[in-house]
């Protein structure tokens, strides 16, 4: 949000549109696309800021430098294009109805890609007259937006997700009826694993107890894990494999839920998940590579080209680079190191910017200061309302967390830290103040789901992103109030109070721990407070709405300022990363209420095709 297109690139813009220059001859445009490139980035790195020339929005001063080094870029390029004459000019050439959220030039009928990058967009005659022999041409069957990002996912969270017992949207007799199912299908003494189950919609809404799994489970371990992750429901036989008994304590920053008799019950919450994680079979690296996998391509289909893995450990890092080398990477991943080891190992190495062009990138640090809402986990300044003993978890201590914004800062990592009560949220902004961050550190919150009024601006001053999951709405509409009652409740998931503030946003689903990781479902929860299944009908705090333009923009310019890279993705724009998405319809066109039914078509990633429903027909060649 509020990020800076560049300017300088309408040199090259050949849609002719009103704020343009006179475009320089096409096919050097397309010849030159390397040294193009290459030379915007030695501009950028001696400018640091940006790239508006004539947009009369900056100091005249700093605009005419710009300008200045653009045309010397511009006359010697045009002397190297007339040397490498021979190039290429486009390897593929998409058409059909885009829309690129450059607000400079809205829309346009064609675009023209070489090697991975957009060389040229605006009218199909105009970009198709750098077509050559081999230039091949793909018809683009709905709208063109740029490609989807996702600034807050678990990538293996996903994967496993889709191998194990799905449980969302259950009752209680029908979660035990899976697990019966489960129990009667596999070896005995095999573990029965599972998530998505939330008691929310069960009668009554409590937590549910070991004894119940044990009726249904035979001699097999069962571990089904709450929708949001943060508690986990188990059976007697995985209490005795843990040892977890009434004379087990509760772990820091966990829970063993106790009956009056103070015997665990079967509910671990939070840190006290840690005790089952011994002894559940751990995942092979293969396990681990494969859920990856079976990850990155639903997230293909859901229309995703980029996500930003919400924190992972050096052996998942070491798997994204084993796939980007095997070109088997179809999504982009800004990874968040996470753990002891990857903090100590990157601190000491270093930034990995770019790797695979721009596919992969680890340049942030995951931290965790409180648990989750669902669970009141997350800490809060007051108890809980329906819980006046609890204030919910704190995870990280001040110091710690103050020492590693520190250590981070110092290096160049941006930290993002996972904060949802008012409480923890506070502590983040108060680290990062304490460590001297400013608004180029790009420092993250995620979730940012209670924020106090003193503390928005704060976000401000700071340039701290809030790095939100709209699709919580669902979720929250049913049991938010009463966790912190009516007079906190407007502090919760509030998108356009952030919008209005001036907050840089940067949207995602930290799915599997929410209801979807569908982008569609996020545009849909942004602009009508709705549940993916349309609940409530009049929308939950729809004073929060925002329209389908900002929506747009948290769901793809957000996420790239968010991961510092605002020069190559976000906005389809000449000289960026060819990442669309291609939907049924044009959301800007359809009314609120049907952006549910819209659909994914493709999904491109640097001009691949990742995804596609219709099998695209080449076109005739020219
Ligand atoms: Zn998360």
């Amino acid at each position: 949000m509020r990020r800076k297109t560049a300017g300088t690139l309408h040199k090259w813009d050949v849609s002719g549109g009103t704020a343009t220059a006179r475009p320089i001859p096409v096919q050097m445009v397309t010849d030159m696309t390397n040294l193009v490139s290459q030379r915007l980035k030695s501009l950028r790195s001696t400018d640091g800021a940006t790239w508006h020339c004539g947009a009369g929005t900056i100091r005249k001063i700093r605009s005419f430098a710009a300008c200045s080094l653009a045309l010397v870029a511009i006359l010697s390029l045009l002397a190297a294009a007339s040397i490498d004459a021979q190039s290429p000019v486009a390897d593929t050439i998409f058409i059909g109805d885009i829309l690129t959220l450059d607000r400079s030039h809205p829309k346009a009928e064609a675009m023209a890609v070489y090697a991975g990058r957009i060389v040229a967009i605006g009218s199909r005659s105009e970009v198709e007259s750098l077509a050559t022999k081999n230039t091949h041409k793909v018809r683009i069957n709905g709208v063109a937006l740029p490609g989807f990002a996702d600034a807050h996912i678990h990538v293996a969270g996903v994967g496993e997700q889709l191998e194990k017992l799905n449980l969302r949207g259950l009752t209680k007799a029908e979660v035990l009826a899976k697990v019966a199912e489960a129990a009667r299908t596999s070896p005995n003494g095999s573990w029965i694993t599972g998530g998505g189950w939330d008691e929310g919609f069960w009668h009554p809404a409590v937590f549910p107890t070991a004894k119940e799994l044990d009726a249904v489970s035979d001699d097999h371990p069962v571990a089904l894990s709450r929708i949001d992750g943060h508690s986990t429901w188990i059976n007697s036989k995985v209490l005795a494999l843990a040892k977890i008994s009434r004379d087990t304590p509760d772990p820091d920053g966990g829970l063993i839920r106790r009956d009056a008799a103070h015997e665990p019950t079967g509910m671990l919450v939070d840190h006290a998940q840690e005790l089952i994680r011994r002894v559940i079979p751990k995942p092979t690296h293969a396990d681990e590579e494969h859920r990856i996998r079976i990850a990155l391509q639903q997230f293909s289909r859901w229309g995703l080209t980029s996500v930003h893995d919400a924190g992972v450990g050096l052996e998942t890092i070491s798997i994204y680079k084993e796939l980007l080398k095997r070109g088997e990477l179809p999504v982009r991943v800004y990874a968040m190191a996470n753990g002891e080891a990857a903090l100590t190992h990157y601190l000491a190495n270093g930034l990995e910017l770019d790797l695979g062009n721009g596919m992969l990138a680890v340049r942030s640090f995951k931290l965790f200061l409180d648990g989750a809402l669902g669970s009141r986990g997350a800490e809060m300044t007051e108890p809980y309302t329906d819980a006046p003993q609890e204030h919910g978890l704190e995870l990280m201590k001040d110091a710690d967390l103050e020492r590693i914004v520190r250590a981070a800062h110092q290096k160049g990592f941006q930290v993002n830290t996972h904060a949802i009560g008012d409480r923890a949220v506070r502590r983040a902004l108060d680290a990062f103040e304490k460590g001297g961050v400013t608004p180029n550190d790009r420092f993250r919150i995620e979730h940012a789901s209670i924020v106090t009024n003193d503390d928005l601006p704060r976000f401000v001053h700071m340039g701290v992103i809030a790095s939100i999951q709209p699709v919580f709405v669902g979720e929250y509409s049913r049991w938010a109030e009463d966790r912190v009652g009516p007079s906190r409740i407007h502090w919760v998931l509030r998108t356009r109070d952030f919008l209005t503030a001036g907050v840089a946003l940067a949207s995602g689903s930290d799915y599997p721990a929410s209801d979807s990781g569908i982008p569609l479902d996020t545009l849909n929860c942004l602009v009508t407070r709705q549940s993916a299944a349309g609940k409530p009908e009049a929308g939950w705090y729809s004073d929060q709405r925002v329209d389908v333009d900002q929506a747009l923009r948290m769901m793809t310019a957000g996420p790239a300022f968010a991961a510092f890279q605002e020069k190559d993705l976000g906005t389809l724009t000449v000289g960026h990363y060819a990442d669309f998405t291609v939907l049924s319809a044009n959301p800007y066109q359809v009314l609120s209420n049907d952006l549910r039914k819209l659909s994914i078509r493709m999904t491109v990633v640097a001009g691949r095709v990742t995804f596609d429903t219709s099998k695209n027909q080449a076109m005739p060649r020219r």
